[in-house]
């Protein structure tokens, strides 16, 4: 698996999204998925999230564990519409019973890229993120969530988009408060040499003490050899991980294309001094 794969299989899944998704809303998957030849999505009973698999006919169908909740079950759906994408990208054959069921964490995370890219269309939040910047509104967890609200996704997964959108410069910090620690607490836009002015540790610790007195928080960064603050809203968020339950304050703030820097002011000396 290459990387140059991955990119392709991006490219594929958004030219595939901005013919079949003409207005902003929630995607509609089985549809998606029928479209990319799959005969049958179902639920089913099941210890794994789904599967994608071709019956004794040479039918594909998707299943999807019939307990998880609706906005987990869509990212499932992506996910599998995904495995296909990948798989036709890496021009490999689709006739194993149950594809994808021996497939590594990083192909599994690739997918997860691909199966974003499916569910909250690109063009249609960057629209969105520019109206409300438009309106005067700055980076804040209300947005997010109405966004997640229109393509039904979770919080989190719609809080990561930001993260993957081209022409945004995101940050995303997740404070441990109690509970598991994020394994990857610091995230910035993909392919970006965004860096904290004052690092990682030393940022963490400031935002989680001025938020007793506001969530609203300047992040100072450097990228390409210019310092510039990113607006950012911090909210407690209560989750369940892989190891268990946790308490994070998260963090996260963009700037579209320059504008919203004004709003948000210079960085002040104490942020990037030192
Ligand atoms: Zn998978």
């Amino acid at each position: 698996m290459q990387s140059s794969q991955i990119l392709a299989a991006i490219d594929c899944a958004r030219d595939l999204i901005s013919s079949f998704q003409l207005a902003p809303g929630p995607v509609d998957v089985i549809a998606l998925a029928r479209k990319q030849g799959v005969s049958a999505v179902e639920p089913a009973e099941m210890s794994a999230d789904g599967y994608l698999a071709r019956t004794r006919d040479g039918a594909l169908v998707i299943r999807y564990r019939a307990t998880n909740n609706r906005s987990r079950n869509r990212f499932t759906i992506a996910h599998e519409i995904a495995h296909l994408i990948f798989a036709q990208v890496q021009g490999q054959e689709l006739d194993q019973p149950r594809i994808g069921r021996l497939s590594d964490p990083q192909e599994e995370t690739a997918v997860n890229r691909i199966a974003a890219e499916l569910l909250m269309p690109a063009k249609f939040i960057l629209n969105e993120l520019g109206e409300r910047e438009r309106r005067g509104e700055l980076p804040n967890w209300k947005i997010i969530n109405a966004l997640r609200q229109t393509y039904q996704v979770s919080a989190s997964a719609m809080a990561f988009r930001m993260l993957e959108l081209p022409s945004l410069r995101a940050i995303s910090m997740r404070i441990s408060i109690d509970g598991h620690a994020p394994q990857f607490p610091f995230d910035r836009s993909e392919n970006s040499a965004i860096r904290l002015v004052n690092g990682v540790e030393f940022e963490m610790e400031r935002l989680w003490r001025d938020a007793r007195k506001s969530t609203r928080h300047i992040v100072g960064v450097k990228a390409g050899g210019t310092t510039f603050s990113i607006p950012c809203e911090g909210l407690v968020k209560s989750m369940t991980t892989k190891l268990g339950p946790a308490r994070h304050y998260w963090v996260i703030g963009w700037l579209t294309d320059g504008r919203n820097e004004a709003a948000a002011g210079k960085p002040n000396q104490s942020l990037v001094g030192k």
